[in-house]
This record gives structure tokens, C-alpha cells and sequence, in this order.
């Protein structure tokens, strides 16, 4: 029987979100691409975020990354090449940058596993690996579950995906620039049987909007939720959704009932300057409400996981202090904070390096840095030494262990669900494990 491991890297820089393994989630792609390798194959998964790297005998290795571990993947990839053994790279910063990926790899898998994989496979039997393989945007084949056996026993949460791509068209985004501007859904059933092979209780569901887009939304929102009442899954979860999910006080009454805990809402700025700069279309029609809309989440004991971005076009010193202000009064129940990061793929990382203002392009060394907390362009309206201290400035407001007490008390009394209440504060406290107060001793040095 061969060996195929697929290795999970991580940035050894462990900064940002994924310096708590609290905090972090099992690599769902990886166990797609396990599910997707068939019996004459022995598969593990070697997961930085748990043990570090050490060379292991191999028959095939496959490796994903997001974009600021991209420099770890290859001096993984490397280790094996050097010994002759075949490696493989896909996921989302491979499939947006393969000509550099492929300086450090065999193969690039361009696109989605699920139609690459097979085809890999079938290579790798004959003795016949080609350099890249490429997925037909327009003939996407159906999204598969994962094998959650593989995942390391030491996550807290399990994951699981419903649907993919978004017809919206955000700047910074990279999920269309992988996933599509398709929504494409899974059949119910095929997530229900998912669901109740997942071993963890507590989940992430993490489509980036549970709710979904377009005629049907609503009933398959209902269908899914109603389904996992129905199996008595007992399951207590967590999802990513739109700002419109509040709009459907049914859909989140059934939610609620299935397990949902908490939400995280990409709200990114308060005002409507910001948003435009984005193109963040769905939260300017609801300007204004997102009080209202968190009120909406807690009257069905639900939290809300608030995610703002640090560095908008029109930000300056002046509108991140009123961010930060208006996080402190919003009534969001956690937190998250990133700064403007123009990741590879994306519209907004095309438009920064034609202006020329990328400030660290010694790639792939550099993609480390892309880790959603350190500032990589010039911003147009601050000096980048301003950005970071605002950013710095908003996280000590907003991770101060006084600020994360009061949130969780307000938590528990708008949303009645203790659950809900400490899943906000757990989500805090890995947020200020995530290295932010470090950010702030920087920004003060560096001013
Ligand atoms: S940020 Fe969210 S809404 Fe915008 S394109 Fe990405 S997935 Fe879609």
C-alpha cells in the first residue's frame, strides 16, 4: 500500500490568527483531499498547527496553504524533493501563484480539489506527474465531504462546508478568485450525513454565508437547519453569514434550534465611505442598523463575531478611531480585527502593485507577512507607521481583558445563552492571544 501525506503548514513567524491553536480550524481542504484518494493509498496528515515538521518516509505529498504560509509549504516541499519523493501543491495561494509555486513543487493544482485530484492520482500511478493541472471554472464538479478521522484530535472544533463561491464582488476578497462568483450548493442531505459523521460536537460551518445567495436561499437555509433538528445531530455550531441573515427571523428561530451559537458577520467599517471602497454592497444597504441587526441575532440566543478591517482607501487616523469607538458601543459580542491585507488574486492586490504601493514584494520570503496584522501597502490617506498605530490602538481598546469581561456580561444578557456568551468571549481571548498586544508594544516603539 503507498503512502500519500498531506502536510498542513504553518508560518513558523505564528503571528496573527493562527498563533492560538484555540483559535484555528482543521485543514477541511486536506481532508477533502483524503476523501477524494481511494483504498490503495494510506493516508495521513502531518498539521504544523501540532507537531512540528520533521521529515517521514512518503510515497506522494500533498500540501495546501494559505498565502503567508506559502514560504513554509515550499521549504517542506523541498525536504522532500530533494529525496526524490513526488510533491504536490494545491489550494488557494498555489492556484493563485503557480508559476512560484511550481519553483518549489512538482505539481500545482490549480483550482478546486475535487476535479484536480483524481486526475493527480491517476498520473502518480502511471509514473506520469505533470506540472500543473487545471480546474475548468465552468464545468465545476461537485463539492465532496472531508475525512474527519485524519484531522488532529487536539482541535476544538470541527469543520464543515455547505456551499461555496459568492456572487458578490468585494476588493479584497480571494474567495472568488477561488471558489467563483457561482453559488454552488451541496445537496442537504450529503451535509447531513457529513454532519453526523463528525466526530466533534462543536463545529464551524464554515461557508462564508450559511444563509446563502439567490431564489432558494431561504427554503435551503430551512431545509439544512430543519434537517439537523430532524436527525437530532445535537450539535452546537458556529457559521459566517451576510448581514441579510437577520432579515429572517424564521430562518434564525431554526438556526438557533440546530445549534447555532454565534456568527461571524464580515461588517468591515461603520461608514459608508469605507464600505464603498470595498464594494461592499450588501452592508451599505443596511447602514446604519447593524445595532439592530445584532439585536436581532441575540433575541434568538445567538452571538455575534463582528469581523473589521483596519485600513480601508478613505481610512485615516480619524475614522479608525471612530471605528474603534463604535466597536466598543455596538453591542457586538466578539471581535475580530484585521488590517487591509491585499492578498495575491484579488482585485485590491492588482490595483496596489500597478499604483506601486506594495512595500514588501520579496516573495515568496514576504507572503509571512500577509497574516491579516502587519501593515504590507501604503495606505492612501495615513502613513503606514499611522495605520499601524490605529490598528494597535483599536486592539488594546478592544482585547483589554476589562473590555473582554464587559462584553461577555452584555453577552449574557442580551442573548440569555450562556453557550453563545462564552463562545464571544473565547473568540476574544484567542484574539488577544493573537499576538495584538506585541502589535501595540511595535506601533509605540516604531512612533
Ligand atoms: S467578502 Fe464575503 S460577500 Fe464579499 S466577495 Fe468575499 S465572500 Fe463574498
Amino acid at each position: 500500500m503507498r503512502r500519500l501525506l498531506l502536510v498542513n503548514p504553518v508560518n513558523p513567524r505564528r503571528k496573527g490568527l493562527t498563533v492560538n491553536p484555540a483559535g484555528v480550524l482543521p485543514p477541511l481542504g486536506l481532508g477533502i483531499v483524503a476523501a477524494l484518494t481511494g483504498g490503495d493509498w494510506k493516508v495521513e496528515i502531518l498539521d504544523e498547527h501540532f507537531e512540528r515538521f520533521e521529515f517521514r518516509p512518503a510515497d506522494l505529498v500533498g500540501l495546501t496553504a494559505f498565502t503567508n504560509a506559502a514560504p513554509r509549504a515550499y521549504a517542506i516541499a523541498e525536504a522532500f524533493r530533494r529525496r526524490g519523493v513526488p510533491t504536490v501543491m494545491g489550494g488557494i495561494h498555489a492556484s493563485v501563484c503557480p508559476e512560484e509555486a511550481l519553483r518549489h513543487v512538482d505539481a500545482v493544482a490549480i483550482g478546486e480539489a475535487e476535479s484536480t485530484w483524481p486526475r493527480i492520482l491517476e498520473d502518480v500511478e502511471r509514473g506520469d506527474l505533470q506540472p500543473v493541472y487545471r480546474e475548468d471554472p465552468e464545468r465545476r464538479t461537485p463539492i465532496s465531504g472531508a475525512r474527519h478521522d485524519l484531522f488532529h484530535p487536539r482541535y476544538l472544533l470541527g469543520a464543515v462546508q455547505t456551499a461555496r463561491g459568492c456572487p458578490m464582488d468585494c476588493e479584497f476578497c480571494s474567495v472568488t478568485a477561488f471558489n467563483g462568483h457561482r453559488y454552488r450548493r451541496r445537496e442537504v442531505d450529503a451535509v447531513l450525513d457529513e454532519l453526523a459523521r463528525t466526530p466533534r460536537r462543536h463545529l464551524y460551518l464554515v461557508d462564508d454565508n450559511i444563509y446563502g445567495h439567490g431564489s432558494g436561499a431561504r427554503e435551503r437555509a430551512l431545509a439544512l437547519f430543519e434537517g439537523m433538528v430532524r436527525r437530532g445531530l445535537r450539535k452546537e455550531w458556529l457559521c459566517q453569514a451576510s448581514v441579510n441573515f437577520a432579515d429572517h427571523d424564521d430562518v434564525l428561530a431554526m438556526a438557533a434550534r440546530a445549534g447555532c451559537r454565534m456568527v461571524f458577520l464580515g461588517l468591515e467599517a461603520e461608514g459608508a465611505e469605507a464600505l464603498q471602497d470595498a464594494n461592499k454592497r450588501l452592508n451599505l444597504r443596511h447602514l446604519g442598523r447593524y445595532e439592530e441587526i445584532f439585536r436581532k441575532f441575540h433575541a434568538h440566543g445567538i452571538a455575534v463575531l463582528g469581523g473589521f478591517i483596519y485600513g480601508m482607501e478613505s481610512d485615516t487616523p480619524e475614522t479608525l478611531e471612530r471605528r474603534t469607538r463604535f466597536i466598543q458601543r455596538s453591542g457586538v459580542d466578539a471581535v475580530q480585527m484585521s488590517v487591509m491585507t491585499p492578498l495575491p488574486g484579488t482585485r485590491l492586490y492588482r490595483r496596489l502593485e500597478e499604483q506601486g504601493r506594495l512595500l514588501h514584494t520579496r516573495y515568496p520570503d514576504d507572503w509571512a507577512r500577509y497574516d491579516m496584522t502587519e501593515v504590507v501597502f501604503r495606505p492612501a490617506r495615513m502613513r503606514a507607521e499611522e495605520l499601524r498605530r490605529a490598528y494597535a490602538e483599536g486592539a488594546r481598546a478592544t482585547y483589554a481583558p476589562a473590555s473582554i469581561g464587559r462584553r461577555y456580561l452584555a453577552s449574557v444578557r442580551a442573548t440569555g445563552d450562556l453557550t453563545a456568551a462564552w463562545w464571544a468571549y473565547a473568540s476574544n481571548f484567542n484574539y488577544l492571544c493573537a499576538g495584538t498586544e506585541r502589535l501595540l508594544q511595535r506601533a509605540l516603539s516604531t512612533s
